[in-house]
């Protein structure tokens, strides 16, 4: 559910919401071969010759009613494409006027950008300095891992133009975090990719995007297609294999998996507390027992209604299909639409729609199936709706387990589930007890 009403706030109860916004679509400057977006533009299909740029009109309709369909201390804006820096900054600073004008008083607004970097410059980094937006920098890696996907129309990588980035996004002392897509070359290049993101471009928090996606993503909507699932294991689910189902670039599940394990290890073994990676802070959370802050680990869908810039609003940046629209900020609020019985009945399909596998997985506390986005495989026993990801989510949660449970005894934390669990540690101290005093 994208809504939560949970504790009071200024006498009512608190309202929260998230939207990703894309006020300029799926237009982008540059031309990623594994861009899940760029398709959009002949999906959606946007009107021929028609600027995809979301009106300030329609703008200022968004933010109004973004802002009073919430009643929470802090309202986060979430900008996306497509390529948001497109539009200019003068743009941006009229979205930060509007948000002034509607802001009730005593509430604090955030802003975070999602960016390939390619047209921050002084100007730009100085206003997102001044203004406290939060920037998400796409980069993959080192020169010849990032510019092997992230290309130009011309085909030629955008790394260097990247690195200019980083620079400014230093020098002007701009939030950041990286974010990182793991596809079939750097999940093969995981310890390079690690220590490139920490040593050279000292990331503030690293971010890690497995790349799934099948043949069909381009006009084939998640849980619609009729055919048969292959079983976990089955080869046409690995990338690049002759008759694969998916596309080349793709991660594969153990891939996924390998790459998780080989940067954990290097992290807890020289870099925990230092250095910030989501999925891993996001590990420890769970472990203790607390709500994963992810959404694809948890438990009910969560965080991110898309729009695009005609004001048609969708249950999830990965289900921005015409199936999964549900409706429009001109006909109905945003709040409305949030709360609405196909949003609700989308957020709660994640947990009611779990396999047998899943509902007996020692880590389903820890991985809820993953995102129902890639619930496209079945089970060895025949069972459809398995997660593609899913045996290299196991493989890591596997070796994760002892660690996480021993680091947080140490700190004097409890630990609530895994294998090792103070529960599963009584049960063995008791088991022991009793067997001595039989003896
Ligand atoms: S569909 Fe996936 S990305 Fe979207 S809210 Fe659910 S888990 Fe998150
Ligand atoms: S690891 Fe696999 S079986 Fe376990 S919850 Fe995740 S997807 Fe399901």
């Amino acid at each position: 559910m994208h809504i939560t009403q949970g504790p009071q706030f200024n006498g009512k109860a608190s309202k929260r919401m998230h939207v990703m916004a894309k006020p300029i679509g799926a237009v982008c400057n540059i031309d990623c071969d594994y861009c899940y977006y760029l398709s959009k533009q002949d999906l959606l299909e946007y009107k021929k010759g028609c600027s995809p740029e979301m009106s300030e009109d329609d703008l200022e309709t968004y933010i109004r009613q973004y802002i009073e369909g919430q009643n929470t201390p802090e309202i986060i804006f979430s900008w996306q494409g497509g390529e948001p820096t497109m539009l200019g900054v003068n743009y941006f600073k009229k979205v930060v006027e509007l948000q002034n004008k509607y802001r009730p008083e005593g509430i604090h607004i955030s802003n975070d950008l999602q960016t390939n970097g390619t047209l921050l410059n002084d100007t730009w980094c100085e206003f997102l300095a001044e203004n406290d937006f939060l920037v998400g920098l796409s980069i993959d890696g080192p020169e010849l891992l990032h510019n092997a996907y992230r290309t130009n129309r011309a085909g030629k990588g955008t790394f260097k133009q990247v690195m200019k980035a980083v620079e400014l996004l230093h020098k002007h002392k701009v939030k950041f975090a990286t974010l990182t897509c793991v596809n079939n070359l750097t999940s093969q290049n995981a310890l390079e990719v690690y220590r490139f993101l920490r040593d050279e471009v000292k990331s503030p928090q690293m971010q890690f995007i497995p790349i799934v996606e099948q043949k069909t993503f381009r006009s084939t909507a998640p849980q619609t297609s009729e055919n048969a699932q292959p079983r976990q294991g089955d080869k046409r689910l690995i990338p690049g294999n002759k008759n694969s189902i998916m596309e080349p670039w793709c991660v594969s599940d153990h891939a996924w998996g390998n790459f998780l394990i080989t940067v954990f290890d290097e992290w807890i073994n020289n870099d925990i507390g230092k250095v910030f990676v989501q999925y891993f802070e996001a590990c420890v959370e769970t472990w203790m027992g607390r709500k994963n802050p992810l959404c694809t680990l948890g438990e009910i869908c969560g965080k991110g209604l898309a729009m695009e810039p005609n004001g048609d609003v969708f249950a999830c940046d990965h289900y921005v299909y015409p199936e999964y629209k549900i409706g429009n900020i001109h006909d109905q609020t945003i709040e409305k639409m949030a709360y609405s019985v196909k949003q609700q009945e989308f957020g709660f399909a994640k947990s009611q729609m779990l396999t047998q596998q899943c509902q007996r997985c020692d880590y389903r506390f820890a991985c809820h199936g993953e995102c129902p986005k890639n619930r496209f495989i079945s089970t060895h026993d025949g069972e459809p709706g398995l997660n593609y990801l899913c045996a290299g989510w196991h493989k890591f949660f596997s070796h994760i387990d002892r660690s996480l449970s021993y680091i947080l005894r140490h700190l004097g934390h409890p630990v609530a589930h895994g294998k090792f669990s103070d529960a599963a540690l009584h049960s063995q101290i008791a088991q022991r007890a009793a067997v001595q005093t039989k003896y």
